[in-house]
């Protein structure tokens, strides 16, 4: 009833429209030639809409799907304008949206009093449109090719979040929630107004006039230091020059072809990812290594330095106007681990599980590194990825060389999308659509003829775009209103002057960013965007991707599309060396990731007035990390994350224990069994944000998550 708003021309326009068959497609269009948004309430026309549902109904909307089952679900044109150059346009919608959303804003704050389900339709409606929004600013400002489109993105996402801010701290939105009575409402409702005063009270709604205003003004500084930080790390690309392709020996031909030596001889490589993890991974030269990993930690440096530092204070002291201690404090109390001391316990537990695993390997490592070195007693963190190559090779006989020959990006691709398919008994189509650059590929997803969402791939890298992966939100699902929308950026190997064979490693960052995607897809089907696909705490919306990542190391998976260029599948044998080396280098891993959580919760827990942040930095790494600190590299400065996580990084490792632990279901029951597949889709993906993650991972497992799976991966083998 609310999804579809009060008017009922609107609730049987969306019915019509809802409609899959071609015929009656037609007789819709005859029956109402003059339907467009303005004449809905034409009362005159309800009774020809009457006799065309019914109309439709009969013709059984069974046969060809339509494309635009729901009003809404096409994209404004206009956001991927082409001929924008000076980025007027976009500008100008910007301001248009802007305009609009506010005056919705306004309107409501206007109201003394509102009917339960108006108010919470509008607050919805509201949602709707800052998510889009700010959503398509977040994506345009990191994938355009247009850099002026970029900054103008930049500044669309600034101004709307402003108003985010504004809007979730308003005093009368809030009074008109309070006067909800949430006794008759049905359970979701409930959470939905639950969960939205929770919100105001945490953006200090409760505050006096002053302190609100002070708090409004550290959010938007904080967001403006934070999208400059972030901007920094992006637009930072530096290079080594080598001087002789002998500097590249070791690397694979391919790597080689494509780094031919310019007109001067030079050979110039970037620490952008498609040349940093090659080099550090396969490059025989240690000095190669050490000036590409010495540049890599310098991204950022000077001017992220400083802007951290004031990103921590004005955490900090947001923070403490409501009445927290610190901003981990702040940031990890709706979180399912709730406080920065049972964060810290946790880092330090799982530091304590993986040291004699890390201990064995770092031993294994060194060895290695005495056979060409004999003096050495310790390895530098750029030697760690060459070395582990060393020792997979020789110890189990893995060899990411000859495995990559099975993975060109395009077949990885095709794989990943019927993995998809088959677990989950989806269909995935091509979707015609216009795209923001020429290597943009765009797709549907059907589930049982029913059009579920449709998402975007941008996988290779090009200039100015993000350098990591990740999945952006294009607008979240909204039953009745809006499907959701997707996008996939990463920088894979397989653009332009690239022979696309990509790393195993890479595949299965694939396939993580592509469970986010499925997760917003499937969980996208809501009544309420804020719990729409994948609005869950954020400490645990990392478990469904990890968990998928296990795929990529089955064999029954991986026989299905790993093919090399004569054709030949992947061998079964080939696949067990795999596995076994997987095992190799889990405990460096681990603590590695440790090392990072500690950063990001250490440089948040306390006053910042009292870091240092290099000297911090380099304590927690010699606390966490076996691998010492290179002297005048300030790796903080490149840290992402710590803008977009805040504390909060210790959540890569607290899912990855609830991962494991789902992952033992599909162990025991089986990886492609189909029933096992279904119930983990409706218990933990479908459900978005409409539960607390603790209630869904016990939904699927029967009982609460534990460490035992976790701790098992980590397990020393003597042999
Ligand atoms: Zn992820």
């Amino acid at each position: 009833m609310i999804e579809y708003g009060s008017n009922p021309a609107r609730v049987l326009f969306r019915i019509c429209h809802q409609c899959r068959s071609t015929a009656s497609r037609i007789i819709a269009v005859k029956a109402f030639p003059l339907i467009s948004p303005p004449n809905f309430s034409r009362p005159r026309l309800l009774p020809a809409c009457l006799t065309a549902v019914a109309l439709l109904i009969l013709t059984a909307c069974s046969s060809a799907p339509n494309r635009d089952t729901i009003p809404g679900s096409n994209l404004n044109i206009n956001w991927l304008n082409y001929d924008d150059p000076q980025a007027t346009t976009y500008a100008q919608q910007c301001r248009i949206d802007f305009t609009q959303a506010n005056r919705s804003f306004l309107s409501l704050t206007s109201k003394k009093s509102l009917a339960t389900d108006k108010l919470l339709n509008e607050l919805n409606n509201l949602h709707i449109a800052l998510d889009k929004s700010l959503n398509r600013a977040s994506l345009y400002r990191n994938v355009h090719p247009n850099k002026t489109l970029r900054s103008a993105a930049n500044e669309c996402f600034k101004n709307f979040w402003a108003l985010n801010s504004e809007i979730g701290t308003s005093r009368p939105l809030y009074k008109l929630l309070t006067q909800v009575d949430t006794s008759p409402l049905e359970d979701i409702d409930k959470k939905f107004v639950e969960d939205l005063k929770q919100r105001f009270e945490r953006a200090g709604v409760a505050l006096s006039e002053d302190k609100r205003k002070q708090l409004k003004k550290l959010d938007r500084e904080i967001s403006i230091l934070g999208s400059d930080f972030s901007q920094n790390i992006r637009e930072d690309e530096r290079k080594i020059v080598l001087d002789s392709p002998l500097l590249l020996e070791g690397l694979p031909q391919d790597f080689i072809d494509d780094h031919a030596p310019n007109e001067k001889g030079q050979i110039l490589i970037s620490t952008d990812y498609p040349d940093y993890h090659p080099i550090m991974q396969y490059a025989k030269h240690d000095r190669v290594r050490f000036e590409l990993y010495k540049l890599f930690r310098k991204r950022g440096y000077p001017v992220n330095a400083g802007l951290l530092k004031e990103l921590l204070q004005k955490r900090y002291e947001y923070a403490n106007l409501l009445g927290y201690d610190n901003f981990a404090q702040f940031i990890t109390a709706d979180q399912m681990i709730q406080t920065p001391s049972h964060a810290q316990a946790f880092i330090d537990q799982i530091n304590e599980i993986a040291k004699p695993k890390a201990e064995q390997e770092y031993q294994a490592l060194l060895v290695t590194l005495q056979q060409t070195d004999p003096e050495a007693s310790n390895v530098g963190d750029w030697q760690k990825s060459y070395l582990e190559e060393q020792v997979k090779r020789e110890k189990y006989q893995s060899d990411a060389q000859e495995i990559r020959q099975y993975f060109r990006y395009d077949k990885v691709k095709k794989g990943i999308l019927s993995l998809t398919e088959d677990l989950f008994d989806v269909q995935i189509k091509p979707w015609k659509t216009q795209v923001w650059h020429d290597a943009v590929e765009a797709y549907e997803i059907w589930e049982k003829r029913k059009l579920i969402g449709r998402f975007y791939l941008d996988m290779h890298p090009r200039a100015g775009k993000y350098k990591h992966a990740a999945r952006f939100g294009v607008q979240d699902g909204v039953t009745g209103v809006q499907l959701p929308i997707a996008a996939l950026v990463c920088n894979f190997p397989g653009g332009e002057n690239s022979s696309g064979y990509m790393e195993h490693k890479q595949v299965e960052t694939f396939l993580h960013e592509f469970g986010h995607l499925l997760h917003g897809m499937f969980g996208g089907q809501q009544k309420w965007l804020a719990m729409s696909g994948i609005k869950t705490e954020r400490d645990f919306v990392e478990a469904p991707s990890q968990m998928l990542e296990e795929w990529v190391w089955d064999y029954n998976t991986l026989k299905t599309f790993a093919t090399n260029d004569a054709g030949d599948t992947i061998p079964e044998s080939l696949v067990n060396k795999m596995q076994s080396a997987r095992h190799y280098g889990m405990g460096l891993y681990v603590r590695h990731q440790i090392f990072y959580a500690a950063t990001s919760l250490n440089f948040y827990n306390q006053n910042p007035q009292n870091i240092d942040l290099l000297a911090a930095l380099k304590a927690l790494q010699g606390t966490y990390s076996p691998f010492h600190y290179v002297d005048d590299t300030y790796f903080y400065t490149s840290f992402g994350h710590l803008n977009s996580y805040s504390a909060l990084y210790y959540t890569y490792m607290w899912s990855q224990v609830i991962a494991a632990d789902l992952f033992s279901e599909f162990e025991r029951l089986g990886l492609r069994n189909p029933t096992v597949a279904q119930r983990y889709k409706e218990t933990i993906l479908e459900p978005g944000g409409s539960q607390t993650a603790e209630t869904l991972v016990e939904n699927f497992l029967g009982r609460p998550f534990n460490f035992d799976a976790f701790a098992k991966k980590l397990e020393v083998h003597t042999q």
